[in-house]
């Protein structure tokens, strides 16, 4: 291995909206020929994420892994999610001592996690390395974060300079409870007047798409001394990532036999588990869409509790006998970025986690969003602007109302006879392929980073 090298420690947090990121990065730095060390959190909060890092490995068999062990969690209650995250950044000692291990060749950078700051930064400083954040929401997400510890409760709206005013309504709800107890307000609050503190930080995303707050970021004009925000975007989903354990095949089979773009996926991401009527509510709603559909329904935060609970406990036999005949229910594990490449799928109704954004952005596929908690309105706003998406601004955050089945066949309807969204979706699609390409701005910027690795002392 040549001296000049560039080692790079990807160090995400915990969850497959985190994990899915953070490999992806790791397989395009493995293409540009850097050495990588994967540190992950064990044990994984899910069954998804070890099961997707095992198939990383053994695509990967040349991707160093250094065992990063937690220790339990001081307490059972909350969310599952953010009890890992406070293990992490109460791991302090722990990371040193594994980032101080690593010598040969030497490192070069550390790549971490947004949730990362407030441990890392002072290890990183003390051992002299380069930290970057892979944020794994969108840009307008990190302007909120880099911004929101000068927020105050009774904010009406949030304005940000350079970027469009952010309704209360859409304002994560965390932010606007006075001595919230909550893990992620406390986090973003310690961290984000350290985000300069930082070197830089790459952003799954692409100009086209969310130039203002990218201009926004890097003019200084959220935070004066911010360093570099680059745009990455979108990831690729990679071959590793493919079908084989994953529902053993059967939407994908099952979608073939469907005509060209008469299909709506629905699904929220990993971890949001609806309540049980509004998920017959999604049921109703999909039968009088008119429209077949692909539906995922998860009524438990975590994947490993799932597998107890059958789909007639959720949503009644009858139910699930009258939508046999439209549409295919699943309550596993699917495997989405193939699913929203396949012709047969023509809308998603989508949570709009960054993600699941980025993926129907790479696939060209118009959005419903229905944003459930946190970051995901501000997501929903960005699809909307650039004319691919659409949301209804009062269905609320989980839990707020039952949006009825009325309602959501109508919406879904809507969109999937829009042709409007049709043509911008594709043309969102050509865009982020053209910035993926070779010599595209994803990989011209990914080419820089790295140069700036390189030369650093
Ligand atoms: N939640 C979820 N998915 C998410 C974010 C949050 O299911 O992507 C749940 C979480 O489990 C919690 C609730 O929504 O029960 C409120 O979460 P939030 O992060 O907004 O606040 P916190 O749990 O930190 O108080
Ligand atoms: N995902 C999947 N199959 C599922 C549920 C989720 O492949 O059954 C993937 C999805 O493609 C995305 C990630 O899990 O890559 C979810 O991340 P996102 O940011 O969309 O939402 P989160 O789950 O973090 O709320
Ligand atoms: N979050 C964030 N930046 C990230 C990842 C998460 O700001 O890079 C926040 C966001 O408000 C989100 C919450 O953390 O609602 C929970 O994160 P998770 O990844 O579970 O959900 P998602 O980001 O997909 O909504």
């Amino acid at each position: 291995m040549s001296d000049d090298v560039v080692h790079v420690v990807v160090l995400p947090s915990a969850g497959m909206g985190h994990l899915t990121p953070f490999l992806r990065l790791s397989a395009l730095l493995l293409h540009q020929h850097c050495k990588v060390t994967l540190i992950i959190p064990q044990p994984t909060v899910t069954l998804s994420e070890s099961q997707l890092l095992s198939r990383f490995h053994s695509t990967f068999p040349q991707v160093n892994q250094l065992h990063f062990q937690l220790p339990p969690p001081t307490s059972n209650e909350g969310d599952p999610l953010f009890q890992r995250v406070e293990a992490i950044r109460a791991s302090g000692p722990i990371l040193s001592t594994l980032l101080s291990s690593i010598s040969s060749p030497p490192l070069s950078v550390v790549v971490s996690d947004i949730f990362m700051i407030s441990t890392l930064v002072p290890i990183t400083h003390t051992l002299s390395l380069p930290n970057y954040v892979l944020f794994t929401s969108s840009a307008t997400m990190f302007a909120f974060f880099s911004h929101c510890s000068t927020l105050s409760a009774s904010s009406d709206a949030v304005e940000i300079p350079g970027i469009s005013p952010i309704p209360r309504s859409s304002i994560p709800p965390v932010f606007l409870v006075p001595d919230s107890k909550s893990v992620l307000r406390n986090i973003f609050m310690e961290d984000s007047p350290k985000v300069t503190k930082l070197h830089g930080f790459l952003i799954n995303t692409f100009e086209a798409l969310e130039q203002q707050a990218l201009e926004a970021l890097n003019a200084g004009k959220v935070v004066s001394e911010m360093p570099p925000v680059f745009s990455v975007g979108p990831f690729a989903p990679c071959e590793f990532e493919k079908e084989g354990q994953w529902g053993n095949g059967k939407p994908l089979r099952w979608l073939d036999d469907q005509d060209s773009g008469s299909v709506v996926y629905v699904s929220f991401g990993s971890r949001t588990a609806l309540g049980r009527d509004q998920i017959r509510e999604i049921g109703e709603g999909l039968m009088r869409s008119g429209c077949r559909f692909l539906w995922v329904v998860k009524d438990k935060i975590v994947d490993r509790e799932e597998e107890e609970g059958k789909l007639e406990d959720v949503l009644g036999v009858e139910l699930v006998e009258r939508m046999r005949e439209k549409g295919m229910v699943m309550k596993e594990w699917v495997y989405q970025s193939g699913i929203l490449g396949h012709r047969a799928v023509g809308g998603f109704v989508s949570h709009c986690g960054w993600n699941s954004v980025m993926e129907a952005a790479w696939n060209g596929v118009p959005i419903l969003g229905w944003p459930q908690h946190g970051d995901q309105k501000l997501n929903a706003e960005v699809v909307e602007r650039s004319g691919w998406g659409i949301w209804n601004k009062n269905w609320g955050w989980i839990g707020e109302r039952i949006v009825k089945a009325e309602e959501i066949g109508k919406a879904i309807n809507a969109m999937m006879n829009n042709e409007s969204l049709k043509v911008k979706a594709a043309q969102v699609k050509e865009v982020g392929r053209k910035a993926t390409s070779v010599d595209g701005d994803c990989e011209v910027t990914l080419h820089k980073i790295i140069e700036e690795w390189k030369n650093v002392e």
